[in-house]
């Protein structure tokens, strides 16, 4: 139940209460278009046909709007080779306030297998849940944020804030094409900003860092007769499998200070063998045996330290072989991310959560990354919240709950009226 003391919306809480709960199938209608658009990346399609739709449904609104296309230049920077352009469509609520609160989502959604009950890309409505591939993962969560503007313009909540929202593409990719490049670039204001998280009553307040490694082991290949005339890289390994279980026991004694919805996530971790390569054939001593390990870091650490504790590791064990050698080539590293801490925006934002949920509200610090971390890298005070479902984010017939849908709003709409 919305009951915004002493907040902009007093007097009119009821009314936008029953708005929401009567004008719902705006909601459902929206994100029932919004999944029919397959943006599905890898590789990245329509794009911009979602970007032009949800520029239509901003006009719509009264919102005045700005298209970005991420250079060429940048998509190759990281890799992004097909699919369509990548269109970032910002769009701007001017309050003549002195300060901006931004909310962005992403458009993009990650392929469906055939595994689906229902055609993963037309909205299926049944009960409370609307599924269809991207319904939780997070363009319910578009839905939501445009159908809170939606019922303050309704109601005319004078706003002492600008609002600023940003749809972008790739964060299934890493987001570097998409946020990442507005922040970057400075194309998007934000003194306080949202992006995607958790739900309900959590919030999220920052992620662990990421470093991904490959690891290759070469020792000398023989014939499976005459072992002696080669080094076998795999047992190699083996050895060197278990000096990185040290350093695994080590780490996972390391907890962050901040809380996490799962405490077991409290700890850094560490993971050998994701991937792995090596060997030919029976009768062969293997020459090249290749592993990766994927190294999640709290945010009370940082990449360089976690890359030391691995080449250390490394350097000792070929001092100790010489007749094999270890390398290893870091393929992917992010640091963690935390939010500066911002007493006012953190406390509209909890009491929103409160207020709607009936519980309190508890800040935390996500296993995963999201777009969030571009703002909060910037020292932007920067909290993940978006709809939810069944958490079958990337699985079959992922969906999401209209309540949740509904709420997300009612969340949005006292942050915005709140703020400021
Ligand atoms: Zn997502």
């Amino acid at each position: 139940m919305l009951k915004a003391q002493g907040s902009r919306l007093k007097g009119k809480e009821d009314k936008i209460n029953n708005f929401l709960i009567a004008d719902k199938k705006y909601a459902i209608k929206l994100l029932s278009r919004l999944i029919e658009i397959p943006t599905v990346n890898p590789p990245g399609e329509n794009y911009e046909r979602i970007a032009f739709f949800l520029e239509k449904e901003c006009k719509k609104l009264g919102l005045s709007t700005k298209k970005y296309v991420t250079p060429k230049n940048v998509l190759s920077k990281f890799g992004v080779k097909y699919g369509s352009k990548r269109v970032n469509l910002v769009a701007d609520m001017d309050m003549e306030a002195e300060k901006t609160f931004h909310i962005n989502s992403h458009y993009d959604v990650v392929p469906a297998t055939d595994k689906w009950i229902t055609d993963p890309f037309v909205a299926v409505v049944k009960g409370d849940r609307i599924y269809g591939r991207g319904s939780e993962d997070m363009k319910g969560n578009i839905a939501s944020v445009l159908f809170a503007v939606r019922a303050l313009k309704r109601f005319g909540v004078k706003l002492k804030v600008n609002i600023q929202l940003s749809f972008t593409p790739d964060e299934e990719i890493g987001g570097r094409t998409g946020l990442g490049y507005l922040v970057e670039k400075g194309l998007v204001k934000a003194d306080y900003a949202m992006s995607e998280g958790c739900s309900g009553n959590h919030i999220s307040m920052g992620n662990k860092g990421v470093l991904w490694g490959e690891i290759e082991v070469i020792g000398k290949s023989a014939h499976g007769s005459l072992p002696h005339k080669g080094v076998n890289s795999f047992e190699r390994m083996n050895a060197l499998v278990n000096e990185f279980g040290k350093l695994k026991d080590k780490i996972s004694k390391r907890k962050t200070r901040h809380n996490m919805r799962d405490a077991i996530s409290k700890s850094a971790t560490l993971v050998m063998g994701g991937f792995l390569e090596g060997g030919l054939k029976v009768n062969v001593v293997p020459g090249i045996t290749k592993f990766s390990i994927d190294r999640r870091l709290i945010p009370e650490e940082n990449i360089d330290a976690a890359k030391k504790e691995i080449e250390d590791i490394i350097k000792k064990f070929n001092a100790r072989y010489k007749d094999s050698k270890v390398n290893v080539r870091f393929v992917s590293q992010e640091g963690p991310a935390i939010s500066r801490k911002d007493e006012m925006f953190f406390k509209v934002v909890s009491d929103a959560v409160e207020i709607v949920t009936g519980k309190h509200a508890d800040f935390s610090v996500m296993p995963g990354a999201t777009d969030m971390r571009y703002f909060m890298w910037k020292g932007i005070p920067a909290l993940g919240y978006s709809a939810s479902g069944g958490e079958k984010w990337h699985s079959d017939d992922e969906f999401v709950c209209i309540d949740s849908l509904i709420d997300t709003s009612k969340v949005f709409a006292l942050i915005m009226a709140n703020l400021g």
